[in-house]
């Protein structure tokens, strides 16, 4: 870890006193002599331009573009892409989770989603939506330039039912929906999740989120891998339970998405509005081309379904084999989503700030592109799908604007790479290694400008 910050300390651009400008954008910056990958077409379009005024992209043209005072980055031919987007993250949650349930304090968590934060940005992803967890001061923080990090559309606490995938109370902490104590474990007291049962509880736990600030709302709707006390083939939250978070969400214009795996527990949200799953792994193609009829999202962290999950320490031996099963019963899985034109986010579901995580992050680039048969189908998770879904907020988008897209009036949200992702996931960090990779995470030199909201935060050109 002290290496990774170091480095980051290393590059020049970096670090406040270096000439980077935090709290107000740029006037205009011109590049020059780009070749863009716009986050629609598979292919780049040669010797480009694009100029950017104030936080948007104003002009984008293969003619030389006249900008008098504007700050030039000559491209050199590179690669100009929209900035990356992370449809899953826990910039809040440590994977520290023995730590987490009992000792943490709000302080070590708000340290680690900083150092979380700033990494998430320098590794190229200038949007973070939040699936869970605390991050509404942080995102604040951001915002108002006091610290790195990227776009945050938190999620706030996610909400779970007694016994669900968000229940982290030990056997003796008294029950909230039982005993009306409210804040019975760290997890509850920390905002990182809230155990509510029933219509009136999920309504109340739906509003405290948004309340705060949410831009969507995340529930547990299925078992999980992490969690303690619910087997993976459950289903959680009684239909009238999640309609209950559907209606509370909508009714401040915005969605309701869920952790979920099993067929059973996705028709159940289908039937409740749900518009977006995450993970979503054991689905039926039957199911698969339900949800692409909803028109709603699949948000799967690949690396659940790889070999390379066996080099993980923390799962235990035990259970490799039923896990070698399932990988290999939903083998179709990735291929199903592309046949039936499901609508993908990239998600890379890391706990943070390990160099574990990090390591996670950047497996997940370069194994999704293997899982997916395409890195022209991640690069779309990555940028203008991605973008589509976080505009899902509608009212409740704290950033109004297109993200995930290199075209006239977009946010300038923009990353300059030696190389093309299209061929090459690894100048975006991509790495086909992941436990078996011992050296620590090092700042991605191919990623040479890395741009949020028009501010400059990385230049190594
Ligand atoms: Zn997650």
């Amino acid at each position: 870890m002290s290496e990774w910050i170091s480095g980051l300390m290393a590059v020049p651009g970096m670090g406040p006193g270096s000439g980077t400008t935090l709290t107000s954008p740029e006037n205009k910056v011109l590049f020059k002599n780009v070749n863009i990958f716009d986050g629609h077409n598979n292919g780049l379009q040669t010797g480009m331009n694009v100029l950017v005024e104030h936080n948007k992209i104003s002009q984008v043209a293969a003619e030389v573009i006249p900008a008098n005072g504007a700050t030039e980055i000559d491209g050199k031919g590179m690669t100009l892409m929209p900035g990356m987007i992370d449809c899953h993250t826990h910039l809040a949650i440590s994977g520290d989770f023995a730590n987490l349930e009992e000792n943490f304090t709000a302080g070590d968590l708000h340290v680690n989603a900083t150092l979380h934060a700033r990494y998430a940005l320098l590794d190229g992803f200038t949007s973070c939506r939040d699936v869970g967890g605390p991050t509404f001061g942080l995102k604040r923080a951001i915002d108002q330039g006091k610290i790195y990090g990227p776009r945050i559309y938190p999620a706030g606490a996610f909400i779970s039912q007694t016994s669900g995938h968000g229940d982290f109370r030990a056997w003796n902490d008294p029950n909230p929906s039982l005993s009306g104590s409210r804040y019975p474990s760290n997890f509850m007291r920390l905002g990182i999740g809230i155990v509510a049962d029933g219509r009136d509880a999920v309504l109340a736990a739906t509003r405290q989120n948004l309340m705060m600030g949410a831009s969507q709302i995340k529930i547990m709707g299925g078992g999980g891998g992490s969690s303690k006390y619910d087997p993976i083939d459950t289903t959680q939250y009684t239909l009238d339970e999640m309609k209950a978070a559907v209606e509370a969400a909508g009714d401040w214009g915005t969605y309701v998405t869920a952790h979920i795996f099993t067929d059973r527990a996705i028709k159940r949200a289908l039937e409740a509005g749900l518009k977006c799953f995450e993970h979503g792994f054991f689905m039926s193609e039957e199911v698969i081309q339900q949800v692409a009829e909803a028109g709603a999202f699949v948000c799967p962290q690949m690396w659940g379904m790889s070999p390379e999950l066996f080099k993980n320490p923390n799962v235990p031996k035990s259970k490799h084999d039923g896990i070698k099963a399932m990988q290999e019963q939903y083998k179709d899985f990735a291929p199903w989503l592309i046949k039936h034109k499901v609508k993908v986010g990239f998600a890379s579901d890391l706990l943070g700030p390990s160099d574990d995580g990090m390591k996670s992050r950047r497996y997940e680039l370069w194994w999704r592109a293997e899982a997916f048969g395409s890195n022209f189908e991640v690069l779309k998770h990555l940028t203008s799908n991605a973008g589509e879904l976080l505009a899902m907020s509608g009212p409740r988008n704290p950033y109004p604007g297109k993200l995930g897209v290199i075209e006239e009036g977009a946010l300038a949200d923009i990353l300059i790479v030696d190389g093309n992702p299209l061929e090459d996931m690894m100048v975006l960090g991509g790495k086909d290694q992941w436990f078996a990779d011992l050296e620590p995470p090092k700042p991605i030199e191919t990623l040479k400008v890395i741009m949020k909201d028009g501010v400059v935060y990385k230049n190594t050109l």
